[in-house]
């Protein structure tokens, strides 16, 4: 409003509206029809009627002037400060049923902007949206036709988006397991060596020290001994993975190494329960590419798999085919300041 932009926008075809006799006249007669309609009209009524020429003038019109114009630019101010943003939160559009009211059915604000073909302003049908109900009658009634409506399946994709940011928010919120990545990886030897001084638990591939949860055990310490745990990784199996999902998310919390070579059954079992929706950000994304490329490279995936067009199919994915991490979720510190660089999630195997 203050500053000119350099740029015009484009011109917009509106060669119909020029064309239409009754939308030229009314373009003609804009400020006759505004005085007339707005002022004139609320003013005469009650004053032949009922002789209140005064109140007709103040409130039915003037009054009224006033408090449209007030909630109609609400739009520009509360839908763009009050509420969610359950659709994208790049912009400062929001929903609120406040604002839905105060505008009268333009308070789904995040949805209009995100999707402005749309002919609604709130999606659901019984959201306070007016505007949308007439046309829908209309478009019934058949007086409107070809109604834009969004891809549902688009306008999920965006709300699954915004959920998935609320999620990261949770994890970053967290302690997690230390990555596979940065544990040190420790000779059956020397493992053996060390769980002579601590009680050392090995599954998965994990070493973990479980000196902090020996009495809490249900069972108590006797099934927690050292003699009863130590190096029995493949019967242990059995018996851990019965366990609840707690209790892995608990025993991930003990992992203090990884055994050299020990990690053959990592992959899905490996992965703690938490940590099974893995939300990975852009600096991740690129070092698992990385990764894979440089895996790739050297053979580590099936050679007949993974030809040229596999290769293709990752560039354009931006994701190669088979999760590499051991389920960490990347939540280090950069991870938590800027979730809005997260580009996209994995599942695990399960
Ligand atoms: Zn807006």
């Amino acid at each position: 409003m203050i500053f000119k932009p350099r740029r015009k926008p484009g011109v917009a075809d509106v060669s119909d509206l020029l064309n239409n006799p009754l939308v030229q006249w009314q373009h003609k007669y804009y400020v006759w029809l505004l005085l007339l309609v707005a002022v004139v009209t609320p003013t005469v009524i009650p004053g032949l009627c009922w002789g209140d020429w005064k109140g007709g003038y103040f409130y039915a019109a003037m009054a009224r002037l006033v408090f449209v114009h007030h909630s109609t630019f609400c739009v520009n101010s509360l839908a763009h400060w009050l509420g969610e943003t359950p659709f994208d939160d790049k912009h400062t559009p929001r929903d609120h049923m406040i604002t839905a009211f105060v505008t009268i059915g333009e308070g789904y604000h995040n949805f209009h902007h995100q999707f402005p073909m749309d002919y609604r302003n709130a999606i659901k049908w019984y959201q306070y949206d007016p505007t949308k109900w007439f046309i829908t009658v209309m478009s019934w009634i058949g007086l409107a036709s070809q109604l834009k409506a969004f891809p549902d399946n688009e306008v999920r994709k965006g709300q699954l988006t915004m959920e998935l940011k609320k999620l990261k928010l949770k994890a970053d919120d967290m302690k997690w397991p230390t990555s596979s990545n940065d544990l040190p990886i420790i000779t059956w030897d020397s493992f053996q060596e060390q769980a002579k001084t601590r009680p050392l638990v090995l599954i998965a591939g994990f070493i973990h020290d479980v000196s902090s949860f020996m009495d809490e055990h249900p069972g108590g310490r006797h099934l927690h001994s050292q003699k009863h745990w130590q190096g029995c990784d493949d019967g242990l199996f059995r018996g851990v993975y019965w366990h609840s999902n707690a209790a892995h998310n608990l025993l991930a919390m003990m992992r203090v190494g990884v055994l050299r070579g020990g990690l053959e059954l990592e992959s899905e079992k490996a992965i703690p329960p938490s940590q099974r929706l893995e939300i990975i950000r852009g600096q991740a994304l690129a070092r698992l590419r990385a990764d894979a490329a440089s895996k790739e490279h050297h053979g580590i995936y099936d050679g007949e798999r993974r030809g040229e067009a596999v290769g293709q199919w990752d560039e354009i994915q931006g994701l190669p085919s088979p999760p590499l991490s051991t389920g960490a979720l990347d939540s280090g510190d950069e991870a938590g300041s800027q979730p809005e660089e997260m580009d996209s999630l994995r599942l695990s195997h399960n």
